[in-house]
């Protein structure tokens, strides 16, 4: 039988043990231990990753009561040797599952919600729970929360007797009355938990929600996001970094971008307007100029807005006995075209006229639309003299 070190520190980094057993398997070799800090995935978090001497353990499992080191090399049974786990990661990953008892202790204990899924994944932390969290009570949460990590709260935890057990309210009750791990934090939480946390709240550092979502599935309740410690910072320092340059582009002080961006939108939907304004001016002065044609008009142009364009086709339609096309674009990233005609069936017509500028599009009789990719040019020499 391994003896756990994580249940009774949960600090430890590294560790002398002696290999019981080395076996091979489909995921690589399984190696147990006489003793080992290597937590099994368990209680929503990860298994630790590591070494045992130079031998990489890729990952820890715990399977039929033991604990499982996963390595690619066989190791010699009976040998000792020293063994190191991934400390930074399993720190990480203790400050983000301590900060989710501290959250769903204080949900448990304020709106009587249960935890029903947890999951740690790369980008984020996220709780299920089963009732619904209004954004306001969400602000409170996420203060009080932090309230309790600053307040340096103890954690600790005990396998009580299936006596005391009975009597213990704690989430996450189990049908099972024996080897219980109770983890508990002070005056905040009580629940049934088998991982490793912190020593104490201070340790979580931060804890910052990232979003509340309401869940699809399973009734009226919400998903939180967060982050917790390392992770938490790193997270608010990039997005600091990334609002302080919206700061400097906007020349807006770092807690106001919010608002120098909304005038920055608003300035340019009245931009908009404006453009749409001067663009069918010129459309209207185009079309004017525009003269009385034997067959088809070919127009280009590579400023003006849809709309204008339209206007000047429709112009140009009264002024020719063909068709009138306009196109807006480039040689090299194409061309978009709409087609106007009151002599032509454009419907029908479509197939050749597109076959004819390498286009594609479609549309109604009188008119079609479309884009095409070929040179002015081309285009030019192959509509003025087409007809049907
Ligand atoms: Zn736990």
């Amino acid at each position: 039988m391994t003896e756990r070190l994580y249940y009774t520190d949960s600090h430890i980094k590294s560790f002398t043990a002696r290999v019981l057993s080395c076996e091979q398997t489909e995921k690589g070799f399984a190696v147990t231990l006489d003793r080992t800090a290597f937590f099994p995935e368990g209680g929503g978090q990860l298994g630790d990753s590591g070494y045992i001497a130079q031998v990489r353990v890729f990952d820890t499992h715990e399977k039929n009561g033991e604990v499982l080191h996963y390595v690619n090399q066989a190791l010699t049974v009976g040998e000792q040797y020293d063994c190191k786990i991934d400390w930074e990661q399993r720190y990480r990953r203790m400050q983000n599952h301590s900060g989710e008892h501290i959250v769903s202790g204080l949900v448990n204990k304020r709106y009587g919600y249960s935890n029903v899924g947890f999951h740690m994944g790369s980008d984020a932390v996220t709780i299920d729970f089963d009732g619904f969290i209004s954004p306001e009570q969400l602000a409170e949460l996420e203060n009080e929360a932090n309230r309790r990590v600053f307040a340096d709260l103890k954690i600790t935890t005990s396998f009580p007797s299936s006596e005391e057990l009975n009597k213990l309210d704690y989430r996450s009750k189990l049908e099972l009355t024996e080897n219980v791990r109770i983890v508990e934090i002070e005056d905040t939480d009580v629940c049934a938990c088998c991982a490793p946390h912190v020593y104490s709240t201070a340790e979580v550092g931060i804890i910052k929600f990232l979003s509340c979502e309401r869940r699809r599935r399973g009734g009226d309740g919400v998903r939180i996001s967060m982050l917790c410690g390392l992770d938490a910072y790193e997270h608010l320092a990039q997005i600091y970094e990334n609002n302080a340059a919206v700061s400097v582009m906007l020349s807006a002080k770092r807690d106001n971008t919010a608002a120098a961006v909304e005038r920055l939108l608003s300035e340019q939907e009245k931009q908009k307007g404006r453009i749409a304004e001067l663009s069918r001016e010129i459309a209207r002065q185009r079309a004017e100029t525009i003269e009385q044609t034997e067959g088809n008009i070919c127009i280009f142009d590579s400023v003006l807005d849809e709309p204008s364009l339209r206007e000047i086709v429709n112009s140009a339609v009264e002024k020719c006995t063909g068709i009138a096309a306009v196109f807006s674009g480039d040689d090299q990233l194409g061309y978009k075209y709409i087609i106007g005609s009151k002599h032509v069936d454009l419907k029908k017509a479509a197939k050749s006229l597109n076959e004819g500028i390498n286009g594609r599009g479609g549309g109604k009789s009188e008119m079609i639309q479309g884009s095409c990719a070929e040179t002015a040019e081309n285009i030019t020499k192959f509509l003025i003299n087409w007809t049907v």
